[in-house]
């Protein structure tokens, strides 16, 4: 399967070029030349499979004709070595818990993939070292950085807002060591996501060194996102719920909404979607006036969705309005809602109080999303819980007034010694000090 720019002014790539290269050379994101749709029949059928076959099934779609199927099935059987629960919140409203991974937020799933997938590239290929950079605005980091940690042939450089990442995240990707170095800039988010663009567009940089991003523009850590979409779809429909599905992603890159997106193309039944924001609306801003205006960031409580420019709309105008209409097109499928701190905060307690349910920032938007859609009767709602509450502990805990505990396996995180280094936001400094290492 070939890969084309969504800007059309760079040449088709092939799976392994777009990996290992993450953003085409036009500053376009990669997509696949063509989606398979699965047939009617198997989708009726995921009821009675496991999350490993209903991820194999879909990885085949993708990247069947790249890779062979053994090795797909381990590189799929690696990365999933969790599940994603899909559990009763309230009435017919659901929570996709996607936080039981090693990091504890949904980009495991797109992290170790990733890893997995690359690592066997620069074996097969016998590739010189290949350095990873990766912005993050706190969950991105820890997730790319342990899905890579250890993978021979691989240098990770994390970039992150100081200041801006609750000391949870901070210690999840500072305190690895090996091959991954976190960098602490001296900037906002945006700050850190434009200095990953300005080094892929710098040519001496790129002859000198091999460079590649794990932001989820990378294909091999977005598009295995969707398998648990069809997973989560298979649990429902099992419970008999799943046939007016309405999905509600907490979002800030887009990434994960555009994974959805994939699976809906491929056939899967979701009747539509909500995207669900912080402060940050661009979004919401492009449904009401058909314009699409990125402006700065502003930090809120769900900082994972602090994005003022999110990478993947580009994906998301790709997809649609080929033969009509595609801000209607988008409209039709997809509608938008945002939340003020104030109003996260007063969804967690709420929740927290009526059922129990400890929901993190993110999810709180999911949740809420799907409250202010006013879901009809036979409707059912899903939001993708995005983190564990326990990496917002501080946050959480006081909203909630609670405790709400700390799960082991982010304790071992915390007893680590932090190592960064300090990074000005100016291109300039960021390129002398990759060319000295
Ligand atoms: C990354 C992240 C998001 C946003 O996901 P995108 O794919 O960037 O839209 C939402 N919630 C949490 C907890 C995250 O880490």
């Amino acid at each position: 399967m070939k890969y084309y720019s969504t800007n059309k002014q760079a040449p088709l790539a092939s799976l392994e070029e777009a990996v290992i290269k993450g953003l085409a050379g036009d500053k376009g994101l990669y997509m696949p030349e063509y989606i398979r749709p699965l047939d009617k029949e198997l989708i009726s059928r995921l009821k009675d499979k496991s999350f490993h076959e209903i991820a194999c099934m879909v990885a085949q779609a993708f990247f069947g004709e790249d890779i062979e199927p053994e090795m797909l099935d381990a590189i799929v059987r690696d990365t999933l070595s969790f599940d994603t629960p899909v559990v009763p919140v309230r009435d017919n409203i659901y929570s996709l818990e996607l936080f039981h991974g090693p990091t504890l937020a949904f980009k495991d799933v797109g992290g170790r993939f990733m890893a997995r997938l690359s690592g066997y590239f620069i074996k097969k290929k016998g590739l010189k070292q290949v350095n990873v950079l990766v912005a993050t605005s706190g969950d991105t980091g820890s997730a790319v950085a342990n899905g890579f940690l250890g993978v021979p042939g691989i240098r990770v450089y994390v970039l992150y807002p100081k200041g801006k990442v609750s000391p949870i995240q901070e210690c999840q990707f500072t305190t690895l060591g090996q091959n991954i170095t976190a960098l602490e800039v001296d900037g906002t988010f945006d700050d850190c996501q434009a200095l990953v663009k300005s080094a892929f567009m710098d040519k001496e940089l790129n002859r000198h060194i091999t460079l590649t991003s794990a932001n989820s523009i990378n294909v091999a850590r977005f598009l295995p996102q969707s398998f648990y979409y069809f997973n989560a779809y298979a649990q429902l429909d099992k419970a008999g719920k799943a046939d007016e599905l309405v999905v509600s992603v907490p979002s800030g890159n887009f990434g994960n909404i555009t994974a959805g997106l994939f699976a809906h193309r491929m056939g899967l039944p979701i009747k539509r979607f909500v995207a669900a924001n912080n402060r940050n609306d661009v979004f919401l801003e492009y449904l009401r006036t058909g314009v699409y205006t990125p402006r700065p960031s502003v930090a809120t409580i769900a900082n994972a969705m602090d994005v003022g420019d999110p990478s993947n709309f580009a994906r998301i105008l790709d997809l649609y309005g080929k033969n009509g209409d595609q801000h209607a097109e988008i409209s039709q499928l997809i509608s938008a809602c945002r939340f003020t701190d104030e109003e996260i905060e007063a969804t967690m307690k709420q929740v927290y109080n009526e059922t129990g349910y400890v929901l993190d920032p993110h999810g709180a938007c999911g949740y809420q999303a799907l409250i202010e859609n006013k879901l009809a009767p036979e409707e059912t709602g899903l939001f993708l819980e995005t983190a564990h509450p326990a990496k917002f502990k501080e946050t959480v805990d006081k909203i909630l007034d609670t405790d709400i505990g700390i799960p082991a396996k982010l304790k071992a995180f915390m007893q680590g010694e932090k190592q960064s280094i300090g990074m000005k936001k100016d291109f300039g400094t960021f390129k002398s000090y990759l060319l000295a290492q």
